[in-house]
């Protein structure tokens, strides 16, 4: 049985260990590397001035966010970077 001054020394470690991990995870895109800005991708979707952009648009609705849910996921168009669920780029597909 784990006594409750060992729960407290576990709990650190394993949070430290959940944060490590996080951290090695992917890159985020930035907005100004070359191929972010000639697809006009922006971390707040709605600060979007392209034309193509039609307001309520943002990854999390995009058919190629593999992020489900989470605030942050990866873009085939972003090979091996993270994209956030509320950017946008001018590549967007509305999810089927
Ligand atoms: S293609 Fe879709 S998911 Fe990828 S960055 Fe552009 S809007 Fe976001």
């Amino acid at each position: 049985m784990t006594t409750r001054r060992e729960f407290f020394k576990i709990v650190p470690i394993v949070s430290l260990a959940a944060s490590a991990s996080t951290g090695f995870a992917q890159a985020k895109v930035d907005p100004k590397d070359a191929q972010a800005a000639s697809l006009a991708y922006v971390e707040d979707a709605t600060t979007s001035k392209h034309a193509k952009y039609v307001k309520g648009s943002a990854c999390a609705n995009c058919q190629l966010y593999q992020g489900a849910a989470a605030p942050w996921g990866g873009c085939p168009i972003f090979a091996g970077k993270q994209v956030s669920a509320k950017a946008w780029c001018s590549a967007w597909v509305k999810k089927a």
